[in-house]
């Protein structure tokens, strides 16, 4: 048996870099502003694990009301999802996302988050895929001020 989950995360940009996408760092003059690292795609992917577990969200296992979790290493949160997802039973199949960024051109950085997933989540690289987007200059993600990602996740059960 197979089940599917997804997750979706923004966090707003602010100014002075680095920003840490994917467990990576790239090099830009803005970061994203969150209770932890607002790693926008490894919360994304978190949470479509937790969803397709059917655990609640990031916000019920991390909230941000614990102080210990400010500017966390969202890495370390992901690890422990995936542990989680495979204390449960569940295998994880393979994991897609979609990051929505107006800037910077994250072309040059898909392979490293891709391997720095598969390395967080235990699975081969060919399990995880990840595609970046831009907003055609429109909304929030559009004029630069926040970026977004999306993921499904299939896991299996073991
Ligand atoms: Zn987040």
């Amino acid at each position: 048996m197979a089940r599917v989950g997804q997750g979706w995360d923004l966090h707003r940009l602010a100014a002075g870099g680095p920003l840490r996408l994917g467990g990576v760092e790239v090099p830009f003059d803005q970061s994203l502003v969150g209770h932890s690292d607002g790693d926008v795609v490894l919360h994304a992917v978190a949470d479509a694990l937790l969803g397709a577990a059917a655990a609640g969200d990031l916000g019920v296992h991390f909230p941000s009301s614990n102080p210990a979790l400010r500017g966390v290493d969202s890495a370390i949160l992901l690890a422990k999802v995936a542990k989680l997802v495979g204390e449960r039973g569940l295998r994880i199949g393979n994991v897609d996302v979609t990051i929505l960024a107006e800037r910077p051109k994250l072309a040059p950085f898909m392979a490293a988050i891709q391997n720095r997933l598969a390395e967080l989540l235990e699975v081969e690289p060919a399990r995880v895929s990840v595609k970046a987007k831009t907003a055609e200059g429109l909304g929030a993600i559009g004029r630069g001020e926040a970026i977004a990602a999306l993921a499904v996740a299939l896991v299996e059960v073991a």
